[in-house]
């Protein structure tokens, strides 16, 4: 009798050091809630009967891709977000080009960096890396 208490003693530990686990986890949100909110990104919808484009908060982008992740934990690739036009989940992570303003998804030059534009081929990352290039010791 004795050891089988010792036994349920066990589980319970188990249990509730499984729950503790769980519930410090669920309320990590992958350091998000210290992102700073107010920075806008541009989002588009890449559903072809709709092809809205819009800025959304960039701490609420990442909550949402939190949220999709969660419900579909064994998608490979960055989840889509809830269109707020269209309603499907259609919406990913967008550049606007400085220079002519074309919207386009995040990385729609393949082997190039994410956020240069496929209509003029402007990157600010490229753009900011020639920057720093042409002014050595400037830091
Ligand atoms: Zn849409
Ligand atoms: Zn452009």
């Amino acid at each position: 009798m004795k050891n089988r208490n010792y036994i349920i003693v066990i589980v319970v530990c188990l249990v509730l050091a499984g729950l503790i686990f769980y519930a410090t986890r669920s309320n990590n949100v992958g350091g998000i809630e210290s992102l700073e909110s107010g920075k806008l990104i541009w989002v588009k919808c890449s559903n072809p009967d709709c092809g809205a484009t819009y800025q959304m908060d960039e701490k609420d982008y990442f909550l949402q891709i939190h949220e999709q992740t969660r419900a579909h934990p064994m998608a490979l690739q960055t989840p889509a977000l809830v269109c707020k036009k269209c309603g499907k989940e259609s919406v990913y992570k967008a550049f606007k080009c400085e220079k002519c303003g074309t919207i386009f998804f995040s990385g729609a030059v393949p082997n190039d960096f994410a956020d240069r534009c496929p209509v003029c081929g402007y990157s600010k990352t490229e753009a900011i890396r020639e920057a720093r290039k042409a002014s050595p010791g400037d830091s």
